[in-house]
């Protein structure tokens, strides 16, 4: 057992006995509890519409789909992501058009959007990557001018908010995921936010196989309809009550994030042969501190197998957001090609970075130990 985890749900009782309360119970899907745990989604971001899904992965696609984007369609994306960004892309037919990452921040480089935009692009994915929120109002004067539709990837950014909007709320929808090393977790399950009623709707219609009436709305059980195409994309009663009992903590947990995050940034930012990547917490721009990048300099690259052992001997737990540049992941590779000169930060931050733990499982003397560790492992290596 590590001392120092990447990271750990934090389920209480709260959660267990919320559970059990369902499972005492005789609804398991289509009930009061998703129904509660989307109207307290919609209260901490403030959003006029949440739809809880299965995962973050499905309810992207649930948009995608619902758009009717498919062949001959193209969608601009990061390249500094997870797969998941890209293959909800996919598995449309339509097509990932990836767009290098900053240097600076790892967010997509929005200076390079326009020239990625063609005649065939229909939207633009953004992620808030590690909870750094990403330039919206820059992105939407793009978006307007081309007419394209807005999807933010929000696995990372619960908490994170533009102008005091939550994320998700800039762009036309934000799906958010509860996988369990996420700022909080429901076992599997996401979330999508959003404004506009008929595309909410839409949705709902789509996530349960296209059927015209819910269980509440039969006037003779097991009577219904199907009007459209549509997947089971839903998220079970039993998933919907930890998030329930989850999203009460939320605000305690990013507190913690954030002073982790601040106490940790501290100690190594002049640490010689590493950059840490900058998390802002201003006016404009307030992030949710998933966790702390540390990129290593170019003569550390091929070592950084050897910190990360190092680290985990150490009872260190650590990670990589993300191992690879989307573009450079075998499917992609090998439908679309892979140029080396094309996503070179997306490329330098995959390969140098080491992802340290700052969740509200940790505290700061935890903070101090992975300092102190660190610095311990560069030197040992030199
Ligand atoms: C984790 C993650 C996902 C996938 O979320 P699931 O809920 O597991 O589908 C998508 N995008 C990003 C940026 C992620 O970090």
């Amino acid at each position: 057992m590590q001392k120092i985890p990447f990271g750990k749900p934090m389920i209480g009782k709260e959660e267990k006995d919320a559970v059990i309360e369902v499972l005492n119970g005789s609804i398991l899907v289509h009930g009061p509890v998703a129904d509660k745990f989307e109207q307290l989604f919609a209260d901490f971001t403030n959003a006029p519409h949440a739809v809880s899904v299965s995962s973050c992965t499905a309810g992207m696609h649930l948009i995608y789909f619902a758009l009717g984007y498919g062949p001959g369609d193209e969608i601009i994306i990061p390249a500094q992501t997870h797969v998941a960004t890209a293959h909800a892309v996919e598995l449309t037919g339509a097509r990932p058009v990836f767009v290098d990452a900053e240097e600076h921040t790892g967010n997509i480089d929005i200076n390079a959007i326009e020239t990625s935009i063609t005649s065939r692009t229909k939207a633009i994915a953004v992620v808030h990557y590690l909870g750094v929120p990403v330039d919206m109002p820059k992105i939407m004067t793009i978006a307007k001018k081309h007419n394209l539709f807005v999807l933010e990837d929000c696995a990372l950014a619960h908490g994170a908010t533009i102008n005091d909007i939550h994320t998700g709320l800039h762009g036309d929808a934000g799906v958010f995921s509860f996988y369990p090393v996420k700022h909080f977790t429901t076992g599997e399950g996401g979330m999508i936010i959003l404004k506009d009623n008929y595309l909410a709707q839409k949705l709902k219609l789509i996530k349960a196989f296209g059927v015209d009436r819910s269980h509440g709305e039969r006037k003779i059980p097991g009577v219904y309809d199907s009007i459209t195409l549509g997947f089971n994309y839903r998220m079970s009663e039993i998933h919907a009550a930890i998030g329930v009992e989850q999203i009460k903590k939320l605000s305690n947990f990013l507190v913690k994030r954030k002073d982790n995050f601040e106490r940790l940034a501290n100690k190594l930012n002049d640490l010689p042969d590493v950059r840490v990547l900058p998390q802002p917490w201003d006016e404009k721009f307030k992030s949710c501190h998933y966790c702390l990048a540390v990129l290593l300099n170019k003569k550390l690259f091929k070592k950084r197998p050897e910190i990360i052992n190092l680290l985990n001997k150490k009872g260190i737990g650590s990670s990589v957001y993300y191992p690879q540049p989307v573009p450079r992941m075998k499917y992609y590779e090998q439908k679309y090609g892979y140029n080396n000169n094309q996503y070179i930060n997306a490329a330098l931050i995959s390969d140098s970075m080491i992802a340290l733990p700052v969740g509200p499982h940790l505290n700061l003397g935890d903070m101090d130990t992975i300092a102190l560790e660190l610095k311990s492992c560069l030197e040992q290596i030199k």
